[in-house]
Order: C-alpha cells, then sequence, then structure tokens
C-alpha cells in the first residue's frame, strides 16, 4: 500500500517491546509503541499523527464521558510464514464504523485516513504483530467526542484514535450460556447495530448476574417478546440445526459481525444451507430434545468461534453435544485461519497486505 498521505510521526525513544512475553500474552493489556490520532474540528480532520501511546487528557467536561458519544472497532493484523502482515476485512470495519458514526451523529472517516493510518501505524510497530499459531495484532479504532461543553447536543469537536495490542491464542473453552429474558441488550430502532460505547456498560449488570449464577454469558433476546435469540455475549450467535446453518437475520437491535459474515460466507461456498431468519428459544430447545441441534456457538473477532456446551433456560441447563474435528465450527474456524495466515487461498479477496 502506498503512503498516499503524510502522517507526522513522533517514534518513541522508548520501546516497550522487550516487556513483551510472545509465550504468555495478556489479553488487553500490554499495547504497542505508537498511536494514531486525527482531531476533528472546524467541520473537517486535521493534520494525523502517530504519536507514543501514551495517555491523553480531556477536560471534566469532555461529552463523550457525559453523553456517551463515543464508538470503536475491534479488527485484526496477522503475520504470516514470510513476516508479510495483512489486515482482515479492514473496509469493512471502516463501514460498520461510518455506520456507527451515523447513528451517533458523528463525522465519518474517510476511508484514507482509516486506511493509511492503520497501514503506517502498523507497519511502524511491525515488530509488535505476533507470528505463533493463532496470535494476532488487535486493533482499536475508536472516536470520541471532545466539546467541553455539558449541554446535551453532539459534538462539534471529536478524535479519532487507533492503538494496538499483540494477542496470543485464544483458549476456547467451550461455553455456559444462559437466556436473557429479562433485560435487553438493544430493541428494535435502538442502537444495538452500532459499536457505540453505552450498548457495553449497559450489558455488564446483566451479565454479571449470570455470571453469579455460573454461567460465561448471556444469550440476549428480542425487546419486544424476549422469545427470539439476539446475540451471544459481544458475539453473533450460529446454530447447526440438522446440516444447516441458523443465524438470526440482522436488524437494528444486532451488530452486523465481520466473522459472522465471513462464516456464512464459507458456509455457502461449502454448498451447505444458510437460513437467516427468527430463530426462537422455542425451536433451539425442541432441536436439542430431537438431538437434531448439532452445534451452537459465538463468532467473532476475539474468539473467532467460541463453542456453546450448555444452554441455560429458566433455571435448567441443556448440554449439547461436544463438537468433534469434523464439526462446522472447528473446520470453520481452521479455514478462517489458514486464509488468515496465507496458507489457503484467499478466494473473496479478504486479507489488505499492508
Ligand atoms: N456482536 C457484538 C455486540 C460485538 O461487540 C461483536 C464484536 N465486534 C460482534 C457481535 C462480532 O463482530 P465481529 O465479528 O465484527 O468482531
Amino acid at each position: 500500500m502506498l503512503d498516499t498521505l503524510t502522517i507526522q510521526t513522533q517514534r518513541t525513544t522508548a520501546s516497550r517491546l522487550s516487556q513483551l512475553d510472545p509465550e504468555h500474552i495478556e489479553f488487553g493489556k500490554i499495547f504497542a509503541d505508537h498511536m494514531f490520532v486525527v482531531d476533528y474540528s472546524d467541520g473537517q480532520w486535521q493534520e494525523p499523527q502517530i504519536l507514543p501511546y501514551g495517555e491523553m487528557s480531556v477536560s471534566p467536561a469532555t461529552s463523550a464521558l457525559h453523553y456517551g458519544q463515543a464508538i470503536f472497532e475491534g479488527m485484526k493484523a496477522y503475520k504470516n510464514a514470510q513476516g508479510d502482515i495483512a489486515l482482515f476485512r479492514p473496509l469493512d470495519n471502516l463501514q460498520r464504523l461510518n455506520a456507527s458514526a451515523e447513528r451517533m451523529c458523528m463525522p465519518a472517516v474517510p476511508e484514507e485516513l482509516f486506511m493509511q493510518g492503520l497501514a503506517q501505524l502498523i507497519r511502524l510497530d511491525a515488530d509488535w504483530v505476533p507470528d505463533a499459531p493463532g496470535s494476532a495484532l488487535y486493533i482499536r479504532p475508536f472516536m470520541f467526542a471532545t466539546d467541553g461543553f455539558i449541554g446535551v447536543r453532539p459534538s462539534d469537536t471529536y478524535r479519532f484514535v487507533i492503538f494496538t495490542c499483540p494477542v496470543g491464542l485464544y483458549y476456547n473453552k467451550p461455553l455456559r450460556v444462559r437466556f436473557e429474558q429479562k433485560y435487553v441488550r438493544s430493541a428494535e430502532g435502538g442502537a444495538g447495530f452500532a459499536k457505540n460505547a453505552g450498548n457495553y456498560g449497559a450489558a455488564m449488570y446483566p451479565t454479571r448476574l449470570a455470571q453469579q449464577e455460573g454461567y460465561n454469558q448471556l444469550i440476549w433476546t428480542d425487546a419486544s417478546e424476549h422469545q427470539y435469540v439476539e446475540e451471544s455475549g459481544t458475539m453473533n450467535a450460529i446454530f447447526i440445526i440438522d446440516g444447516r446453518l441458523v443465524t438470526p437475520a440482522l436488524s437494528t437491535s444486532i451488530l452486523d459481525g465481520i466473522t459472522r459474515r465471513s462464516i456464512l460466507q464459507l458456509a455457502r461456498d461449502w454448498g451447505m444451507p444458510v437460513e437467516e431468519r427468527k430463530v426462537s428459544i422455542f425451536e433451539l430447545l425442541e432441536a436439542q430434545r430431537a438431538g437434531t441441534l448439532q452445534e451452537a456457538f459465538g463468532v467473532g473477532t476475539a474468539a473467532t468461534i467460541a463453542p456453546i456446551a450448555t444452554i441455560g433456560y429458566e433455571g435448567t441447563d441443556f448440554d449439547l453435544p461436544v463438537a468433534g474435528t469434523d464439526a462446522f465450527s472447528k473446520r470453520a474456524s481452521a479455514a478462517l485461519q489458514a486464509i488468515r495466515t496465507g496458507e489457503a487461498a484467499d478466494e473473496h479477496n479478504w486479507m489488505v497486505r499492508i
């Protein structure tokens, strides 16, 4: 990718790379040396910069802190055996970031700013991209409202930042989840399709209650009837029922996951029937009873695929079969991994070399 944008770069004089133990990377705690920062004011994006990763000072009146005008993305870069670095579907993340921005009355991030910011930042921190199997550089682009004004209205100024952190192999211990029928993550017409900060803050309390009952996470259901599956924690939910892939259809209350998109594409490539529609608790419990609910799993950037072992409903736990190596979720996870590391052909052009 050519450097079409000049980004003022201030390199760190004290790299923290030697503090990283590639064998034991703790998720989300050690950040790479640099970050990309660009401010928005006077109706336009100002000069972008790459700076040493570090603290930012903000006014106590910063509107993002009060009214939650803040959005983010989560994506990954991978290093192949030759040491080349590639991003997985970055333009899909940009499109979603801008959909979130529109919903939250925030300015769109232009493609060149996003892609050049990512490419130049990650090239500078290339040594932070791990290459052990299953590892990656997790990338966190985010934007927040920076007006120091406590009136409730969209901010006039914003800051867009990208920082990164290496992540190791995600251990997919099969999950215990339960249907949530009291609290809702998001309602039709709400902002569930956006990655705005408030969606995540409001999900913490119901999630904590479920964890106190011994579950790992919740299966969110629809806000009006509490009967239809929405998502599994912060992942999209997929079920294999009698050889068919069944997943809730997208709506304004469901995040359009990029892992979900990719897995649905693989299933279609493999000739598997794919059904994007309403999926009721009743249907799933019936299928579990009849033995046709073959697999249930959450999909997202962090874990790729997190198998579900047990689903709780009204105090009773229903166990699912243990997915064998020929299970769809295992094959899909391996196929995605092979595409990301360059071991398999990238037929849909998902990887973008930087
Ligand atoms: N749903 C929610 C609520 C999420 O936060 C995420 C993580 N971004 C996902 C689904 C999965 O999306 P993706 O595959 O793009 O990571």
